[in-house]
Order: C-alpha cells, then sequence, then structure tokens
C-alpha cells in the first residue's frame, strides 16, 4: 500500500556510511529515516573475514553490518527495506520515491549509495553470469567444491576472493593484466605462499565458453596482454573482481561527477553543489574506500546535515 512519509533527515544506502549517519543523526534528535536498498548492509555483506576494522582483529562483513544496523536501530534511527527509485532535490522538501510505493519527503538527504561490482562487458562473461560466472566469492564459491577456478583482477578483492576460494577449489588460477599487484602487501604474502592458487600475469580474458543445456562454464580463453598470445584454461568458474563503480544513478544528472562517476563533494565536506544534499561514502571516494573511511565520512554527512538544518531553522 502506497504511504506518504516525511523526515528531516533521509539516508539512503546501508553500508557502513548509511549506518553511522543514522547514529550521528540519531543522537541528534533528527529522528532518520534509512533506506536500506538492494543490499542490506551494503558491500561488506559479500565478504568474510575484515581484519581492519577498529576494535575487532578479525569480525565477518555480515556480522558487523548486522551490529551496524544494531547500533543504528538503538540510537533511534528507522531502518526501511525499501528501494529508492526516483529522487528531486530540485526543491524543498526533496521527494524520493520507494520501489515500494511509499513516497518519501525530507528536509536533507544523505546519499551514501555506495558501489557496486564492475564486469568486463564481454558477451560470453554476461551469458554466463548466475551460471559459472560470478563477482562474489563468499555468495558463490560453495558451488565449486573440488573445481578449477579463475579470478581475475589484481585489487585487495581479486586477491582475497582467490584466497577464499582455495576453501573449496581444487585450483584457483589469478589473471592480472600486470605482473604487480595493486593489493595490500598483507595479501599478496598470503597469495604467494598458497600452493592452491596460480598467478597468470600479463593476461587479460578473451572469452567465456561453456555447455548450452544446462547453461554452464567450461572454461576461459584468455589473451597474452603483450604478445596476443591466447591460452585456454578450462574451469567451472570464473570469479571477476576488477574494481567496483559508485552506485549513482540517482543524481548523476543533477551532481557533478568526477573520476568515473564519483560524486563531488566541497573540500573536507560532504556538501554537494545543491544544499541540504549531502554525499558520503564509495558514493565519492575514489581513493580509499574502506569501510572505517566511509563511516567516518556518514559521521561527517549526518554532522553537516545537523548544522545545516539549525542554519535553515
Ligand atoms: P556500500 O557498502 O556499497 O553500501 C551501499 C548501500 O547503498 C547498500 O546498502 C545499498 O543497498 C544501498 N543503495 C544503493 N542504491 C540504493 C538505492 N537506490 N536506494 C536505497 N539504497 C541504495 N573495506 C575494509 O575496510 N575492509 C575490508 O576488509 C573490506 N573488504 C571488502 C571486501 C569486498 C569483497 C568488497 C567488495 C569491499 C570490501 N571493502 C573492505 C570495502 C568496503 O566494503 C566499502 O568501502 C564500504 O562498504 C563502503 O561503504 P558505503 O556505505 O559507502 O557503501
Ligand atoms: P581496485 O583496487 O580498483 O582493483 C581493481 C583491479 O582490477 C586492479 O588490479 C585492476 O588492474 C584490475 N582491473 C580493472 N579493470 C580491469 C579490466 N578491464 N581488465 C582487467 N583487469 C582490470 O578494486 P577492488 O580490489 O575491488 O578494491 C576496491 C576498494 O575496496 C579498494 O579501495 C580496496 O582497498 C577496498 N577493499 C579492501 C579490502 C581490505 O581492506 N581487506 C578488501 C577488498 C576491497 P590494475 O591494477 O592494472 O589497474
Amino acid at each position: 500500500m502506497s504511504q506518504a512519509r516525511h523526515t528531516k533527515v533521509l539516508i539512503i544506502g546501508s553500508g557502513p556510511t548509511g549506518y553511522t549517519a543514522g547514529v550521528y543523526a540519531s543522537r541528534a534528535m533528527l529522528e532518520p529515516i534509512l533506506v536500506q536498498g538492494i543490499e542490506p548492509g551494503g558491500q561488506l555483506t559479500t565478504t568474510t573475514e575484515v581484519e581492519n576494522w577498529p576494535g575487532d582483529s578479525e569480525v565477518q562483513g555480515p556480522d558487523l553490518m548486522i551490529r551496524m544496523e544494531a547500533h543504528a536501530k538503538a540510537m533511534g534511527t528507522e531502518v526501511i527495506n525499501d528501494i529508492i527509485i526516483d529522487l528531486d532535490v530540485s526543491e524543498r522538501p526533496f521527494k524520493a520515491q520507494g520501489d515500494s510505493g511509499t513516497s518519501y519527503t525530507c528536509d536533507a538527504v544523505i546519499l551514501a549509495t555506495g558501489a557496486r561490482a564492475k564486469w568486463l562487458g564481454l558477451p560470453s562473461e554476461e551469458k554466463f553470469k548466475g551460471f559459472g560466472v560470478s563477482a562474489c566469492a563468499t555468495c558463490d564459491g560453495f558451488f565449486y567444491r573440488g573445481q578449477e577456478i579463475v579470478v581475475v583482477g589484481g585489487g585487495n578483492t581479486a586477491v582475497e576472493e582467490a584466497l577464499f576460494l582455495t576453501k573449496f577449489a581444487s585450483k584457483v588460477t589469478l589473471i592480472h593484466r600486470r605482473d604487480e599487484l595493486r593489493a595490500e602487501r598483507i595479501l599478496i604474502d598470503r597469495l604467494m605462499k598458497n600452493k592452491k592458487i596460480s598467478p597468470m600475469w600479463f593476461h587479460e580474458l578473451d572469452e567465456v565458453y561453456g555447455t548450452e543445456m544446462p547453461l554452464g562454464v567450461e572454461g576461459i580463453k584468455v589473451k597474452h596482454t603483450e604478445t596476443g598470445q591466447i591460452t585456454d584454461i578450462p574451469c567451472k568458474g570464473l570469479f571477476v573482481a576488477i574494481g567496483h563503480a559508485p552506485s549513482n544513478e540517482l543524481v548523476k544528472d543533477v551532481l557533478e561527477t568526477h573520476m568515473g562517476g564519483y560524486v563531488v563533494t566541497k573540500p573536507d565536506s560532504t556538501e554537494t553543489s545543491i544544499p541540504g544534499v549531502f554525499a558520503a561514502g564509495d558514493l565519492t571516494d575514489h581513493k580509499y574506500r574502506q569501510a572505517v573511511t566511509s563511516a567516518g565520512m556518514g559521521c561527517m554527512a549526518a554532522l553537516e546535515a545537523e548544522r545545516w538544518l539549525s542554519e535553515q531553522s
């Protein structure tokens, strides 16, 4: 049933940014509404061990996000399971349309929509998505017990995914387009010591192939970046881990973006070019993209929203 809700502060997104904004906005007595989106808890729900969240030398990503949600709720944030499909910030109060049919109006909005996995864009990758091609090892790794798997990428995500997949796979090949990983040193050391993982440098994915009925991956072809030579790698699963792009769909036509779609904010601030619209976390951050920096920006956004709202009244 459609309903209309008004709030002083609407927080869009339920990752570390959104929940931290919820904690601070609640403590400022702003009674925020937080809309979770399609991925309640955000990107950390797609990983296992998180070892760099201060206060926890090791915590499971999904558990951490359950705790953050509980914290935001305990402080007074109303958490709603809905997806914002349209946002109008041309006049105040701002208007947001929920997929559930609920219409939200708000005096200030905090955009915390984060980022999502990038894909290579090959037709064969698209064809086998969900049928052997995945971007989430924790979601799909279990299906590949005793099988050979390939991971594409050279950042923290690719290395973590490769390490995680060794729990299931008989062999993991890591394909990277250079011979240097951009992952953290500690992760690279673990990767190099793991006998189940074979790195393959200077290679890019050329094609995924497999069976039609049922649809399933049987292998991939990779191309040497310098010689162009094609190599065939039989495998049952392909995990694409080539980075993340900001989820800017709601505002990309009204707010300035840069560096591949990240929303531009004022220096040392979460303020955007539209007064009352604040943006934080991975949606704005092309540089650090960490849970702790996102949480920090969520805090900044709530404090700035609170100050801005007091100035208006
Ligand atoms: P996200 O976590 O991306 O959350 C975005 C939220 O916005 C989601 O809840 C989504 O549902 C919501 N949303 C999007 N669109 C809409 C919409 N239209 N309506 C409503 N809601 C919407 N960082 C670390 O510090 N340590 C780690 O160990 C670590 N491990 C990682 C492992 C993996 C596999 C990945 C992918 C990332 C990892 N990161 C890690 C990075 C970290 O997850 C991100 O920096 C952090 O989650 C960003 O937080 P965020 O709240 O800005 O966005
Ligand atoms: P990333 O750091 O941007 O790395 C993406 C990797 O994919 C790079 O190695 C890149 O190669 C490669 N790549 C990009 N486009 C490609 C293409 N078209 N073809 C082939 N390879 C391609 O992304 P990420 O690993 O997803 O990490 C995103 C953010 O989350 C980072 O800030 C990271 O620190 C954070 N994160 C943190 C942790 C942790 O703290 N433990 C875990 C996961 C993620 P090049 O190197 O050649 O550019």
